[in-house]
Protein backbone atom coordinates (compact mmCIF):
# COMPACT_ATOMS: atom_id res chain seq x y z
CA UNK A 1 0.00 0.00 0.00
CA UNK A 2 1.39 3.36 -0.93
CA UNK A 3 1.89 5.97 2.00
CA UNK A 4 0.98 9.75 2.90
CA UNK A 5 0.85 11.68 5.80
CA UNK A 6 -2.53 11.90 7.83
CA UNK A 7 -4.16 13.87 10.61
CA UNK A 8 -6.48 12.74 13.02
CA UNK A 9 -6.84 15.76 15.19
CA UNK A 10 -5.44 19.02 14.43
CA UNK A 11 -2.35 20.40 15.99
CA UNK A 12 1.97 20.99 15.89
CA UNK A 13 3.76 19.04 13.26
CA UNK A 14 3.45 15.94 15.60
CA UNK A 15 -0.38 15.25 14.98
CA UNK A 16 1.29 14.28 11.14
CA UNK A 17 1.02 10.13 11.08
CA UNK A 18 2.68 8.65 7.83
CA UNK A 19 0.46 5.63 7.12
CA UNK A 20 0.02 3.14 4.70
CA UNK A 21 -3.43 4.07 2.73
CA UNK A 22 -5.74 1.97 0.58
CA UNK A 23 -5.78 2.97 -3.59
CA UNK A 24 -8.85 2.58 -5.42
CA UNK A 25 -9.11 2.95 -9.49
CA UNK A 26 -9.03 6.69 -10.93
CA UNK A 27 -13.16 7.35 -11.09
CA UNK A 28 -14.39 9.29 -13.73
CA UNK A 29 -12.66 12.20 -14.51
CA UNK A 30 -9.62 11.61 -12.34
CA UNK A 31 -6.06 9.73 -12.17
CA UNK A 32 -3.61 8.79 -10.27
CA UNK A 33 -0.46 10.70 -10.37
CA UNK A 34 2.92 9.10 -8.63
CA UNK A 35 4.54 12.16 -6.96
CA UNK A 36 7.96 12.52 -7.44
CA UNK A 37 8.25 15.82 -5.84
CA UNK A 38 6.12 17.75 -3.34
CA UNK A 39 6.02 21.67 -2.64
CA UNK A 40 5.62 22.86 0.53
CA UNK A 41 3.74 25.52 1.46
CA UNK A 42 2.41 28.05 4.37
CA UNK A 43 -0.86 26.83 3.68
CA UNK A 44 0.06 23.04 4.70
CA UNK A 45 0.71 24.28 8.64
CA UNK A 46 -3.30 26.45 8.23
CA UNK A 47 -4.66 23.11 7.53
CA UNK A 48 -2.60 21.38 9.73
CA UNK A 49 -3.11 23.42 12.89
CA UNK A 50 -6.63 24.14 12.49
CA UNK A 51 -6.93 27.95 11.36
CA UNK A 52 -8.28 26.88 8.07
CA UNK A 53 -10.25 23.87 9.85
CA UNK A 54 -10.64 20.49 7.43
CA UNK A 55 -13.28 17.35 8.18
CA UNK A 56 -10.83 14.49 10.21
CA UNK A 57 -9.06 12.55 9.17
CA UNK A 58 -7.55 13.99 6.76
CA UNK A 59 -4.03 13.89 4.03
CA UNK A 60 -2.35 17.16 4.18
CA UNK A 61 -0.29 18.83 1.06
CA UNK A 62 -1.89 20.73 -1.68
CA UNK A 63 1.28 21.08 -4.24
CA UNK A 64 2.66 18.21 -6.00
CA UNK A 65 4.69 16.81 -9.35
CA UNK A 66 4.48 13.64 -10.62
CA UNK A 67 3.90 10.45 -13.59
CA UNK A 68 0.04 9.87 -14.33
CA UNK A 69 0.27 5.92 -14.03
CA UNK A 70 -3.63 5.74 -14.21
CA UNK A 71 -6.26 6.93 -16.07
CA UNK A 72 -10.25 7.54 -15.58
CA UNK A 73 -12.72 7.30 -18.10
CA UNK A 74 -12.97 11.19 -19.58
CA UNK A 75 -10.13 12.59 -18.18
CA UNK A 76 -7.72 14.76 -20.83
CA UNK A 77 -4.67 13.05 -19.96
CA UNK A 78 -2.61 9.50 -20.61
CA UNK A 79 -0.29 7.56 -18.72
CA UNK A 80 3.31 8.21 -18.50
CA UNK A 81 2.01 12.38 -18.63
CA UNK A 82 4.82 14.34 -16.35
CA UNK A 83 2.22 16.81 -14.46
CA UNK A 84 2.08 19.00 -11.85
CA UNK A 85 -0.58 20.23 -9.67
CA UNK A 86 -1.79 22.80 -6.64
CA UNK A 87 -5.01 24.00 -6.39
CA UNK A 88 -6.77 19.95 -7.44
CA UNK A 89 -7.50 18.63 -3.82
CA UNK A 90 -5.74 18.56 -0.13
CA UNK A 91 -3.80 15.25 0.28
CA UNK A 92 -0.32 15.61 -1.52
CA UNK A 93 2.00 14.99 0.86
CA UNK A 94 1.40 11.21 -0.67
CA UNK A 95 3.45 8.67 -2.47
CA UNK A 96 0.58 8.24 -5.01
CA UNK A 97 -2.86 9.67 -5.32
CA UNK A 98 -5.71 10.53 -7.39
CA UNK A 99 -6.00 13.90 -8.83
CA UNK A 100 -9.20 15.85 -11.05
CA UNK A 101 -7.38 15.57 -14.44
CA UNK A 102 -8.98 18.95 -15.18
CA UNK A 103 -7.15 20.49 -12.27
CA UNK A 104 -3.56 19.19 -13.19
CA UNK A 105 -1.14 21.16 -15.99
CA UNK A 106 1.77 19.12 -18.13
CA UNK A 107 4.85 20.48 -17.34
CA UNK A 108 6.68 21.29 -19.79
CA UNK A 109 9.94 19.87 -21.15
CA UNK A 110 12.77 21.43 -19.39
CA UNK A 111 11.23 21.87 -16.08
CA UNK A 112 12.42 19.26 -13.48
CA UNK A 113 9.66 17.47 -11.09
CA UNK A 114 11.54 19.32 -8.26
CA UNK A 115 11.21 23.05 -10.12
CA UNK A 116 7.79 22.11 -11.15
CA UNK A 117 6.80 21.29 -7.31
CA UNK A 118 8.57 24.56 -5.75
CA UNK A 119 7.06 27.44 -8.19
CA UNK A 120 3.54 25.93 -9.20
CA UNK A 121 1.91 27.28 -6.33
CA UNK A 122 3.86 30.08 -5.51
CA UNK A 123 4.29 31.02 -9.28
CA UNK A 124 0.39 30.84 -9.96
CA UNK A 125 0.38 32.91 -6.73
CA UNK A 126 2.58 35.91 -7.91
CA UNK A 127 0.60 35.64 -11.11
CA UNK A 128 -2.23 36.43 -9.91
CA UNK A 129 -1.47 38.74 -7.10
CA UNK A 130 1.23 40.86 -9.66
CA UNK A 131 -0.94 40.82 -12.98
CA UNK A 132 -4.84 40.29 -11.99
CA UNK A 133 -5.29 40.87 -8.02
CA UNK A 134 -3.45 44.43 -8.26
CA UNK A 135 -2.16 44.95 -12.00
CA UNK A 136 1.59 46.44 -10.90
CA UNK A 137 2.48 48.64 -14.00
CA UNK A 138 6.40 49.42 -14.81
CA UNK A 139 7.49 52.81 -13.13
CA UNK A 140 4.85 51.74 -9.80
CA UNK A 141 6.47 50.68 -6.46
CA UNK A 142 5.17 48.29 -4.01
CA UNK A 143 6.01 46.68 -0.75
CA UNK A 144 6.22 42.45 0.02
CA UNK A 145 6.58 41.32 3.35
CA UNK A 146 8.63 38.19 3.75
CA UNK A 147 11.21 38.50 0.92
CA UNK A 148 13.07 35.98 1.50
CA UNK A 149 10.24 33.26 1.53
CA UNK A 150 8.98 31.00 -1.39
CA UNK A 151 6.59 33.74 -2.54
CA UNK A 152 8.95 35.99 -1.65
CA UNK A 153 11.61 35.26 -3.81
CA UNK A 154 9.65 35.06 -7.00
CA UNK A 155 8.10 38.22 -6.42
CA UNK A 156 10.64 39.81 -6.07
CA UNK A 157 12.17 38.82 -9.53
CA UNK A 158 8.81 39.00 -11.47
CA UNK A 159 8.16 42.36 -10.17
CA UNK A 160 11.07 44.27 -10.82
CA UNK A 161 10.88 42.85 -14.21
CA UNK A 162 8.00 44.51 -14.86
CA UNK A 163 9.60 47.64 -14.26
CA UNK A 164 8.44 48.39 -10.59
CA UNK A 165 10.66 49.54 -7.61
CA UNK A 166 10.11 46.90 -5.23
CA UNK A 167 10.41 47.00 -1.81
CA UNK A 168 10.74 43.99 0.68
CA UNK A 169 10.61 43.70 4.25
CA UNK A 170 12.75 40.73 6.16
CA UNK A 171 13.69 39.25 9.88
CA UNK A 172 17.38 39.27 9.18
CA UNK A 173 20.62 40.83 7.42
CA UNK A 174 20.92 37.13 5.77
CA UNK A 175 17.60 37.30 4.31
CA UNK A 176 17.76 40.67 3.52
CA UNK A 177 20.93 39.88 0.99
CA UNK A 178 18.76 36.86 -0.38
CA UNK A 179 16.34 39.31 -1.55
CA UNK A 180 18.27 41.90 -3.23
CA UNK A 181 19.91 39.32 -5.29
CA UNK A 182 16.34 37.93 -6.30
CA UNK A 183 14.78 41.77 -7.33
CA UNK A 184 14.15 43.81 -4.38
CA UNK A 185 15.24 47.48 -5.07
CA UNK A 186 15.03 48.54 -1.19
CA UNK A 187 15.00 45.80 1.78
CA UNK A 188 13.87 46.61 5.38
CA UNK A 189 14.75 45.06 8.21
CA UNK A 190 11.34 44.46 10.55
CA UNK A 191 12.97 43.11 13.12
CA UNK A 192 15.21 46.42 13.71
CA UNK A 193 13.35 49.06 11.57
CA UNK A 194 9.85 50.74 11.85
CA UNK A 195 8.19 49.50 8.02
CA UNK A 196 5.91 52.45 7.68
CA UNK A 197 8.47 55.47 8.76
CA UNK A 198 10.94 52.98 6.65
CA UNK A 199 8.88 53.31 3.53
CA UNK A 200 7.99 56.75 3.94
CA UNK A 201 11.67 57.80 3.82
CA UNK A 202 12.26 55.33 0.19
CA UNK A 203 8.92 57.23 -0.87
CA UNK A 204 9.49 60.68 -0.40
CA UNK A 205 6.78 60.63 2.10
CA UNK A 206 4.31 59.63 -0.51
CA UNK A 207 3.89 56.02 0.36
CA UNK A 208 3.01 53.16 -2.18
CA UNK A 209 -0.52 52.35 -4.32
CA UNK A 210 0.12 49.00 -3.16
CA UNK A 211 1.33 46.25 -0.43
CA UNK A 212 1.26 42.71 -1.03
CA UNK A 213 0.98 41.81 2.47
CA UNK A 214 1.36 37.46 3.47
CA UNK A 215 2.57 38.10 6.99
CA UNK A 216 -0.62 38.97 8.53
CA UNK A 217 -1.32 39.86 11.98
CA UNK A 218 1.78 41.52 12.97
CA UNK A 219 2.03 43.74 9.48
CA UNK A 220 -1.24 44.83 9.24
CA UNK A 221 -1.39 47.95 10.62
CA UNK A 222 2.32 48.98 9.33
CA UNK A 223 0.43 47.85 5.50
CA UNK A 224 -2.27 50.16 5.66
CA UNK A 225 0.29 53.37 6.82
CA UNK A 226 2.57 52.77 4.02
CA UNK A 227 0.16 53.26 1.46
CA UNK A 228 -1.01 56.36 -0.42
CA UNK A 229 -4.47 57.92 -0.39
CA UNK A 230 -6.73 55.30 -2.29
CA UNK A 231 -4.09 52.60 -2.09
CA UNK A 232 -4.52 48.70 -2.30
CA UNK A 233 -3.30 46.70 0.62
CA UNK A 234 -3.43 42.81 -0.56
CA UNK A 235 -3.54 40.85 2.37
CA UNK A 236 -2.78 37.50 1.02
CA UNK A 237 -2.00 35.59 4.06
CA UNK A 238 -1.18 34.64 7.99
CA UNK A 239 2.53 33.60 8.56
CA UNK A 240 2.20 35.59 11.52
CA UNK A 241 -1.51 34.70 12.54
CA UNK A 242 -4.81 35.65 11.37
CA UNK A 243 -4.75 39.64 11.30
CA UNK A 244 -7.53 41.55 13.68
CA UNK A 245 -11.04 42.46 11.63
CA UNK A 246 -11.16 45.65 9.42
CA UNK A 247 -12.12 48.77 11.01
CA UNK A 248 -13.90 50.99 8.08
CA UNK A 249 -12.96 53.98 9.28
CA UNK A 250 -9.27 53.36 9.44
CA UNK A 251 -9.72 52.98 5.59
CA UNK A 252 -11.13 56.20 5.67
CA UNK A 253 -8.55 58.10 7.61
CA UNK A 254 -5.75 56.40 5.62
CA UNK A 255 -7.59 58.14 2.56
CA UNK A 256 -10.27 56.14 0.67
CA UNK A 257 -8.39 52.94 1.47
CA UNK A 258 -8.81 49.34 -0.12
CA UNK A 259 -8.59 46.14 1.47
CA UNK A 260 -8.78 42.50 -0.18
CA UNK A 261 -8.14 39.52 0.69
CA UNK A 262 -7.55 36.96 -2.24
CA UNK A 263 -7.28 33.95 -2.72
CA UNK A 264 -5.13 31.24 -5.36
CA UNK A 265 -8.27 28.89 -5.81
CA UNK A 266 -10.66 31.63 -6.77
CA UNK A 267 -8.30 33.51 -9.30
CA UNK A 268 -7.95 29.97 -10.70
CA UNK A 269 -11.16 28.31 -10.53
CA UNK A 270 -11.42 27.21 -13.97
CA UNK A 271 -9.13 25.29 -15.99
CA UNK A 272 -8.29 27.72 -18.34
CA UNK A 273 -7.25 30.28 -15.60
CA UNK A 274 -5.58 27.65 -13.82
CA UNK A 275 -3.81 26.74 -17.06
CA UNK A 276 -2.84 30.19 -18.30
CA UNK A 277 -1.64 31.08 -14.84
CA UNK A 278 0.38 27.84 -15.14
CA UNK A 279 1.90 28.50 -18.34
CA UNK A 280 2.68 32.28 -17.49
CA UNK A 281 4.97 30.52 -14.76
CA UNK A 282 6.31 27.97 -16.59
CA UNK A 283 6.87 30.09 -19.67
CA UNK A 284 9.28 32.54 -17.51
CA UNK A 285 10.83 29.47 -15.63
CA UNK A 286 12.35 28.48 -19.15
CA UNK A 287 13.19 31.67 -20.51
CA UNK A 288 15.11 32.41 -17.70
CA UNK A 289 13.48 35.53 -16.30
CA UNK A 290 12.07 33.88 -13.21
CA UNK A 291 14.63 31.39 -11.00
CA UNK A 292 13.69 28.77 -8.50
CA UNK A 293 15.58 28.89 -5.24
CA UNK A 294 15.06 25.29 -3.99
CA UNK A 295 17.10 26.03 -0.58
CA UNK A 296 15.41 22.76 1.40
CA UNK A 297 14.72 19.26 0.78
CA UNK A 298 12.96 16.77 3.36
CA UNK A 299 12.22 12.92 3.01
CA UNK A 300 8.33 12.52 3.46
CA UNK A 301 9.27 10.81 6.72
CA UNK A 302 10.47 14.02 7.72
CA UNK A 303 8.11 16.34 7.22
CA UNK A 304 7.43 17.27 10.74
CA UNK A 305 10.71 18.87 10.61
CA UNK A 306 9.91 20.66 7.74
CA UNK A 307 6.64 22.07 9.32
CA UNK A 308 8.67 23.38 12.46
CA UNK A 309 11.79 24.74 10.10
CA UNK A 310 8.88 26.68 8.07
CA UNK A 311 7.22 28.00 10.91
CA UNK A 312 10.01 29.09 12.51
CA UNK A 313 11.51 31.07 10.09
CA UNK A 314 14.60 29.16 9.48
CA UNK A 315 13.78 28.42 6.03
CA UNK A 316 14.05 30.58 2.70
CA UNK A 317 12.59 29.68 -1.33
CA UNK A 318 11.47 26.93 -1.83
CA UNK A 319 11.02 23.63 0.37
CA UNK A 320 10.52 20.66 -1.56
CA UNK A 321 9.39 17.20 0.56
CA UNK A 322 10.62 14.01 -1.51
CA UNK A 323 8.21 11.03 -1.43
P1 LIG B 1 7.36 31.71 3.36
O1 LIG B 1 8.44 30.89 2.78
O2 LIG B 1 7.27 33.13 2.93
O3 LIG B 1 7.47 31.63 4.94
C1 LIG B 1 6.82 32.56 5.75
C2 LIG B 1 7.70 33.75 6.09
O4 LIG B 1 6.89 34.71 6.76
C3 LIG B 1 8.82 33.42 7.07
O5 LIG B 1 9.97 32.90 6.46
C4 LIG B 1 9.07 34.76 7.73
O6 LIG B 1 10.02 35.53 6.99
C5 LIG B 1 7.71 35.47 7.61
N1 LIG B 1 7.08 35.60 8.94
C6 LIG B 1 6.79 36.77 9.55
N2 LIG B 1 6.26 36.56 10.76
C7 LIG B 1 6.24 35.22 10.95
C8 LIG B 1 5.83 34.40 12.03
N3 LIG B 1 5.34 34.91 13.18
N4 LIG B 1 5.95 33.07 11.89
C9 LIG B 1 6.43 32.54 10.77
N5 LIG B 1 6.83 33.26 9.70
C10 LIG B 1 6.75 34.61 9.79
O7 LIG B 1 5.96 31.00 3.09
P2 LIG B 1 5.18 30.83 1.70
O8 LIG B 1 5.99 31.40 0.61
O9 LIG B 1 4.70 29.44 1.61
O10 LIG B 1 3.88 31.74 1.93
C11 LIG B 1 4.01 33.14 2.21
C12 LIG B 1 2.64 33.68 2.59
O11 LIG B 1 1.81 33.69 1.44
C13 LIG B 1 1.90 32.84 3.64
O12 LIG B 1 1.18 33.68 4.49
C14 LIG B 1 0.93 32.05 2.79
O13 LIG B 1 -0.20 31.62 3.50
C15 LIG B 1 0.58 33.08 1.74
N6 LIG B 1 0.02 32.52 0.50
C16 LIG B 1 -1.24 32.93 0.14
C17 LIG B 1 -1.77 32.53 -1.04
C18 LIG B 1 -3.08 33.08 -1.47
O14 LIG B 1 -3.49 32.85 -2.61
N7 LIG B 1 -3.81 33.79 -0.64
C19 LIG B 1 -1.09 31.56 -1.91
C20 LIG B 1 0.25 31.24 -1.45
C21 LIG B 1 0.77 31.70 -0.28
P3 LIG B 1 10.91 36.61 7.82
O15 LIG B 1 11.73 35.78 8.79
O16 LIG B 1 11.71 37.32 6.81
O17 LIG B 1 9.94 37.48 8.56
Amino acid sequence: MPRAVQISEAGGPEVMELRNVPLVEPGPGMVQVENRAIGLNFIDTYHRNGLYPLPLPTGLGTEGAGVVTAVGEGADLAVGDRVAYCSAGIGSYAEVLNLPAARLVKIPEGVDFEIAAAVMLKGQTVEYLLQRCFPLNPGQTCVFHAAAGGVGLLFGQWASALGATVIGTVSSAAKAELARAHGYHHVINYAEQDVAQAVADITGGVGVPVVYDGVGRDTFEASLSCLQPRGMLVSFGNASGAPEPVDLQRLALGGSLYVTRPTLVSYTGSTGELRDSAAAVFERVLDGRLKVEIQQRYPLERIADAHRDLEARRTTGSTVILP
